[in-house]
């Protein structure tokens, strides 16, 4: 029997199943902009977030410069979904995966990449000055373990050619090479910066904007040239004070900042008239391709089509996001449905 027109085509390997995810027209964003505003399915992903693209793509680069060998380690300091995309390549490929992470995280991530398989290294919370820092720690274990690479998603700028490589050319063919605005927000800025190098060398006249979220520094950045960070946000995997190498040259037109309470009313909106359940940086990316789809249909592109990206599974988050208590102790509103 052979498979029907347009069934994905058959996997040789599990890695095969990073990426070539499902570009989705969301219809409640849409009518809000007043254009087609399409989601890029990244919760489809094998770790369930947009991470595994970089994952993979940190680890083939770590293979290609021969710093990563059979048998090898790959160390990291993060307690999200980069962890969880790093100790899954790494089974699929017979490595090691050591993620160094500060205690304070929530029980469900050390049980998540228990679960997976990683080792995992819990260190007190400290700034960034601090040597401590499980950044810091990570690299320091890194050079210290024999046959271990140091993933840095931040600055290896491995981590944004996966989105050159992969997701900017699946938008651009999904989308059928007509697409006139592309935004997300940033972690370490691989997404935003790769799919928006990607995009602009098919099309030069795409729009790449930043969605930031509060309490992060890249607006001012991009709107003035300056560091500054207003307000607070509980988005996970988002918000970024500095500009990494994986930022460095993004071609970016212009931004936009997005509260919690917008991300969360698009989380919200997306479960109920949808169907889809997302964490908050899919909620805050997606009112910035509202926005984003606004501002091209007021410049007279009535008919603009925008694209982002939808981060992450909402099944990471119900002891927060979808949990009544959390929320209310974040002074954040509950979901009408978690409320009674
Ligand atoms: N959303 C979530 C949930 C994430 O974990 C991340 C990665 N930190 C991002 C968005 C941002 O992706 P990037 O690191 O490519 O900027």
């Amino acid at each position: 029997m052979t498979a029907p027109a347009g069934a994905p085509p058959l996997a040789p390997t599990t890695l095969d199943l990073i990426g070539n995810t499902p570009l989705v027209r969301l219809a409640g964003p849409s009518a809000a902009a007043g254009c087609d505003i399409f989601g890029k399915c990244e919760f489809a992903n094998p770790g369930a977030s947009v991470k595994d693209r970089a994952a993979l793509w940190i680890v083939r680069d770590a293979e290609a410069r021969g710093s990563l060998r059979p048998g090898g380690t790959i160390v990291e300091g993060t307690a999200g979904n980069t962890g969880i995309g790093l100790a899954l390549v790494a089974n699929a490929l017979g490595y090691k995966s050591v993620i160094v992470m500060p205690e304070t995280q929530s029980r469900e991530k050390m049980d998540t990449l228990r679960a997976l398989g990683a080792e995992l290294v819990l260190v007190p919370a400290a700034p960034f000055s601090n040597p401590g820092h499980f950044v810091h720690t990570s690299r320091r274990l890194a050079e210290e373990t024999p046959g271990a690479v140091w993933a840095n998603q931040f600055d290896n700028v491995a981590n944004r050619r996966a989105h050159i490589e992969s997701t900017a050319p699946e938008i651009w063919e999904q989308m059928e090479h007509r697409i006139d605005g592309f935004t997300c927000s940033v972690g370490t800025g691989g997404t935003l910066a790769g799919v928006g190098l990607g995009l602009k060398a098919f099309d030069e006249s795409v729009t790449i904007a930043l969605t930031d979220p509060h309490g992060a520094a890249l607006y001012s950045w991009y709107a003035e040239g300056e560091l500054r960070s207003e307000g607070t946000s509980v988005a996970e995997g988002i918000g970024q004070g500095r500009v990494t190498a994986n930022l460095e040259g993004a071609p970016i037109d212009t931004q936009f900042r997005i509260s919690d309470e917008e991300g969360l009313e698009w989380v919200a909106r997306l479960l109920q008239e949808e169907g889809l359940c997302t964490g908050l940086s899919t909620g805050i990316n997606v009112a910035g391709a509202v926005a984003l789809g606004r501002q091209l249909v007021a410049q007279g592109k009535a008919d603009a089509r925008v694209a982002t990206i939808l981060c992450d599974t909402g099944f990471r988050y119900l002891s927060s996001l979808y949990n009544a208590e959390w929320l209310a102790a974040k002074g954040l509103p509950v979901f009408p449905w978690l409320a009674q």
